[in-house]
């Protein structure tokens, strides 16, 4: 049985036949600011497992100044209702934010990334997973960052991590 998701109006749907995961709830100021919320859960899944039902041409593309390397940062968007949505047209792997799901992906939130950005008002008190830059470049490309490894956020600061 597939599961479906939507945007707050209505004019996007999707369906996936299922979630490969992971589920990663970012605390990245980007996507702070794409949601509006202390973080972004966000669940992947495989394109060959998705469908767009309707509303594909109600997405709207922003793509935010490079920090530091490409790729650069995409906030997808329902021109109609402003809801994040996934990308229009996903690579092989790609990420759907979770809220937008109707039905129950299957699947739960595996660990929260992006930790070292989690703002002072923001409380993550759950046994979860914390994932730094460095964590998750390790676990993603299984490379170490060098030691005096600087982030640069939005607004071009820069954390050492
Ligand atoms: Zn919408
Ligand atoms: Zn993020």
């Amino acid at each position: 049985m597939s599961i479906r998701g939507s945007c707050l109006c209505g004019s996007f749907v999707f369906e996936v036949d299922r979630v490969v995961g992971p589920f990663e709830i970012c605390h990245c100021n980007r996507c702070r600011k794409k949601s509006g919320a202390a973080g972004l859960p966000m669940v992947g899944v495989m394109a060959r497992d998705y469908r767009v039902l309707s509303g594909l041409d109600t997405v709207v593309t922003y793509e935010a100044p490079v920090l530091k390397m490409p790729p650069p940062y995409h906030s997808y968007f329902c021109k109609r209702c402003g809801s994040p949505l996934p990308p229009p047209n996903p690579g092989k792997w790609f990420e759907i934010p979770a809220g937008l799901f109707d039905d129950d992906p299957g699947i739960r939130p595996d660990k929260h990334i992006f930790i070292e950005l989690v703002p002072d008002w923001d409380v993550v008190n759950d046994d979860l997973p914390r994932f730094n830059l460095r964590d998750l470049v390790r676990s993603r490309r299984g490379e170490e960052l060098p030691e005096e490894h600087e982030l640069v956020t939005h607004h071009g600061t820069r954390i050492k991590v």
